[in-house]
């Protein structure tokens, strides 16, 4: 479904290493001398590539688009209807079904009765105990479910609604018209560089380094991780975080929520003869859903930490192990050349600035350091047109 084929080394920068081990990056601002550095293993791709847009040429084949592309956004209307409609079942099910089960038994150690041991005084204070450790059971109860609810919902929505970042009408308008027409002839990207390094086909204009097209969206997308039927959309450099925390809060609220309902079964196998209540099928079922959520969430939020971590997409990190692979005992080694550190990549993502990265976490619509279009590499250690959050000598690697 994304044009994975037409992505070849300018994700990787192939690099020579030295007899003392040093990596040095050799491919860069090259936009002159095109084919020359290019070894088969991108060519290859490139005619898998031309075979592909070929089949799509073909009735057969874009008459499988065709289907790709209604099915798959009918199919996302479906499945951004069913998330909604399990947040609201969960809202419902945590505030009124759980919360009053599980603190009951929290605080049911200073259950009082009154008998002929303790005086009237000594049962006042109990009660009152009691009564404020209940209370503070319930607000801190009340506060995480509307926090992690909460943020859980309004990421949700953001990456639903949020374009993932169309290529800007401005960078188009900055080529010449015989500059496109000799990338949109270039059986191989002739236009290679920092910024300018393909043609789409599809929409018949330039495509940035990064951007994909998709085909449901039917638009080329900055910076594209994939297209994710549940929120409908792609995921591309200005939604990116939005799906990150909704990642991130979801995986905290199925957590949390597993936890209660093993509170409140406790409960129900302790104090079964006054407890047992219409729920308890509901509990053991979404016990089974939470945690099957918790375990399949643990590892696909984990791997996209780690893409980010290392500035890499889902479509590039393809590539990258790709060309590791096939670079393995050439002497070359394959390095991914948008990975300026931790901190800055999160940064490009999160655009948190100087401030610490636990603002990361809060909800805001504040604005992304990068255009979407230029990214700063590693060998290059150039700087995007926004990229002014803080001095260049913070970006040193
Ligand atoms: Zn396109
Ligand atoms: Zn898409």
């Amino acid at each position: 479904m994304t044009d994975h084929h037409n992505h070849h080394h300018e994700t990787t920068t192939t690099t020579t290493k030295n007899k003392n081990k040093h990596v040095v990056a050799n491919d860069v601002d090259d936009d002159d001398d095109d084919d020359d550095d290019m070894n088969e293993q991108p060519l290859l791709m490139h005619k898998y590539s031309s075979q592909m847009d070929q089949f799509s040429m073909t009735p057969i084949g874009s008459l499988m688009l065709w289907f790709v592309k209604y099915g798959m956004r009918i199919f996302g209307y479906a499945m951004v209807l069913f998330a909604s409609a399990l947040f609201l079942f969960h809202f419902f099910f945590y505030f009124r079904v759980l919360m009053p089960l599980v603190i009951p038994s929290l605080t049911s150690s200073s259950i009082v009765t009154i008998d002929d041991t303790i005086n009237v005084d000594d049962a006042q204070a109990k009660q009152q105990q009691m009564t404020s450790k209940h209370m503070m059971a319930t607000v801190f109860h009340m506060l995480m479910g509307l926090f992690l609810g909460l943020n859980m919902v309004y990421n949700y929505v953001q990456t639903v609604r949020t374009s993932p970042g169309t290529v800007p009408r401005e960078w188009l308008d900055q080529f010449e018209e015989s500059s496109v027409e000799q990338a949109r002839n270039a059986s191989v990207s002739a236009v290679r560089g920092k910024s300018v390094s393909k043609y789409c086909g599809k929409c018949r204009q330039m495509k940035p380094a990064r951007a994909h097209h998709c085909h449901v969206c039917d638009t080329c997308v900055c910076r594209m991780d994939h297209h994710c039927p549940w929120v409908n959309n792609c995921v591309g450099y200005k939604n990116h975080r939005y799906f990150l925390l909704f990642l991130f809060y979801l995986w905290c609220c199925s957590v949390y929520m597993s936890l209660m309902m093993v509170g409140a079964s406790w409960n129900w196998i302790e104090h079964s003869a006054f407890v047992l209540n219409e729920w308890q099928v509901w509990i053991t079922f979404d016990m089974v859903l939470c945690g099957s959520i918790t375990l399949t969430m643990s590892g696909f939020l984990g791997w996209h930490i780690y893409l980010v971590a290392t500035n890499q997409t889902t479509i590039e990190f393809q590539f990258n192990k790709l060309r590791l692979v096939m670079e393995r005992g050439t002497g070359k080694v394959a390095i991914n050349e948008y990975d300026v550190g931790v901190k800055n990549n999160l940064n490009q993502i999160f655009g948190f600035g100087t401030r610490s990265m636990l603002w990361a976490l809060l909800p805001s619509t504040r604005d992304l350091p990068l255009d979407g279009v230029n990214y700063p590499t590693l060998s290059s250690l150039s700087y995007g047109n926004n990229y002014n959050y803080s001095k260049p000598e913070d970006h040193m690697v």
